[in-house]
């Protein structure tokens, strides 16, 4: 028997959610995840997707899971601290602490899982933790995980961020301040102002969280965005994902040593739940290995990114302030963006809504992520198809 009261809030919240066009509609793939997907047999250009790289169908990935899978099975048998540490886990740390100039890494089972794991392995109930308004959800959860005062200060806003961060320092409320902000800032692709947030947790003593989910692979030739403005010694918490540019699945702090031995004994994930599966880390290893010895990709990517917005911007369309291939492209209205998505998926483009909770509201988007697997004539078709579109439902 079903709890009527708990019948009675989904029914209410659903109806309202969809009454406010709000409520997201999951549509499988027929396909891999590439720069083309099929999805209820028909083919679509792939706008939304975070693999950046093309890396979640090379076959060199696929080899490097196979063979995996043969040395070593399909999962890691337990958790990293009983004995789910395998050889290739270590490895990849190693990988990772190399890749991104670090002492050390630690790797998790997603990045998700990594922002819960690494704040609240450090901050508690005694400290302040100064964070973007625009951060990702999994910082947010891993603050409030924390039990640490949340203070949220105006999106890349260093004047306000300032004035926080002096504000928490004088009050003497707190023994460790920490400044928590997005690399790249995924809705709408802009960078983090990282050297003057370095600037100012010198002054105020804080320590700086940066997770870079979306600038590794893309930003600093594929380190990130700490590399990209040569702050690798500056900041404790260099956070990543193995899901989007890497193309596979996992998430990994890199920092310095003692750090990391904190985390290996004190991050609730790494104790408690079972260790990335064999494929997962030696298929992540290669693609480590494959954007340490080229750019190549990188430059596609930027090459890609640099296409489509000219094309969508010389259509009409808002694309914002993206400073990375990231697209956005800005509609407004909740059911109108909706309604966009829709429509340019019927004519051939698959490009998400984006909308509240995500994004504020009111500032709805349909939001593109060109990769470096995307041909030209892959983009000349979604640019066609947006301005046809657009036209038809007078947004440009
Ligand atoms: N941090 C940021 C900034 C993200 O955009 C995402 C992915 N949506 C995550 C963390 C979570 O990463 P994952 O998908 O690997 O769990």
């Amino acid at each position: 028997m079903s709890s009527n009261i708990l019948e009675q809030f989904l029914n209410e919240n659903l109806e309202d959610l969809k009454g406010r066009g709000l409520y997201n509609v999951i549509d499988p793939l027929d396909s891999p995840n590439g720069p083309m997907i099929t999805i209820n047999g028909k083919e679509l250009v792939n706008l939304s997707s975070n693999n950046y790289l093309g890396l979640a169908t090379d076959n060199r990935l696929k080899e490097a899971a196979k063979e995996a899978i043969e040395k070593y099975g399909v999962g890691a048998g337990a958790v990293r601290t009983i004995n789910g540490t395998l050889k290739l886990h270590v490895e990849l740390e190693k990988k990772l602490a190399e890749f991104k100039h670090t002492e050390a890494a630690i790797a998790y089972q997603s990045g998700f899982n990594c922002n819960m794991a690494a704040i609240s392995a450090v901050m508690d109930k005694n400290d302040a933790i100064l964070s973007d308004e625009l951060n990702h959800a999994s910082i947010i959860d891993g603050c409030r995980l924390s039990k640490a005062k949340i203070i949220r200060y105006n999106h890349s806003d260093m004047d306000d961020l300032r004035a926080k961060a002096k504000e928490a320092k004088e009050s003497g409320l707190y023994k460790k301040i920490m400044v928590i902000t997005d690399g790249v800032f995924s809705m709408d692709g802009d960078i983090a102002l990282l050297p003057e947030i370095v600037q100012i947790a010198e002054e105020y003593d804080l320590i700086t969280y940066v997770d870079d989910a979306h600038g590794s692979g893309v930003l600093g030739d594929g380190a990130g965005t700490v590399k990209h403005f040569g702050l690798s010694d500056k900041i404790d918490f260099q956070i990543g994902t193995l899901s989007k540019a890497i193309g596979v699945v996992g998430g990994y702090v890199a920092g310095k040593r003692n750090l990391i031995d904190w985390l290996k004994v004190r991050s609730r994930p790494f104790l408690f739940s079972t260790a990335l599966t064999p494929a997962d880390v030696a298929a992540s290893i290669r693609a480590i290995e494959i954007l340490s010895e080229s750019t190549d990709l990188n430059k596609k990517l930027w090459e890609n990114g640099d296409y489509l917005k000219k094309g969508l911007k010389d259509l009409g369309f808002d694309i914002g302030n993206s400073e990375t291939p990231i697209t956005p492209c800005i509609i407004g209205d909740e059911t109108l963006t909706q309604e966009f998505s829709k429509r340019l998926n019927e004519e051939g483009v698959y490009a998400k809504a984006i909308v509240f909770p995500t994004v504020p509201r009111g500032t709805g988007r349909v939001r593109n992520m060109p990769t470096a697997a995307h041909t030209k004539e892959m983009l000349d078709k979604a640019i066609s198809i947006y301005e046809k579109v657009g036209k038809e439902m007078g947004i440009i």
